[in-house]
């Protein structure tokens, strides 16, 4: 009987704490399509909506605005964000306790794929203010 050699166990989904959407666009043409897309996230989801930033931060590689929300939101957000990014460009990523890796090794995209800066990140996360959403949903998704 052969032994496997180094056996490790699959990480459990207690890691994930919350998720974020990332979502760009381009101050100067894209900007009006990623305010509707805003309002009808707000509209249709208890998820927290964060700050614009028309120029880049962090490790972002475009103007963007970031959308936490809770694990039970997840599987009818990320769906929703499929079928309405139009031609934006989404990055959804869990939040574990290692920011670098969440973005770079785990994410995924919706839209065309953009670079993540990676020097930026941290291998470990700050302290996270707890997540409350700012939204007040009144349409289905
Ligand atoms: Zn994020």
């Amino acid at each position: 009987m052969v032994e496997l050699k180094s056996v490790s166990a699959p990480r459990s989904l207690r890691e994930i704490a919350s998720y974020h959407a990332h979502i760009y666009y381009e101050p100067a043409s894209t900007r009006h399509i990623a305010e509707r897309l805003r309002l009808w996230i707000g509209e249709r989801f208890l998820v927290r909506l964060g700050s614009w930033h028309d120029t880049k931060v962090g490790p972002h590689d475009r103007a963007m605005f970031q959308v936490a929300f809770g694990k039970d939101v997840f599987a009818s957000l990320v769906p929703w964000l499929m079928l309405n990014h139009g031609d934006l460009s989404i990055l959804i990523h869990p939040n574990t306790t290692n920011p670098r890796r969440d973005h770079l090794a785990d994410p995924f995209w919706i839209g065309q794929p953009l670079p993540v800066h990676a020097d930026i990140l941290s291998e470990q996360a700050e302290a996270e203010e707890p997540l409350e959403p700012n939204t007040t949903p009144h349409l289905p998704a």
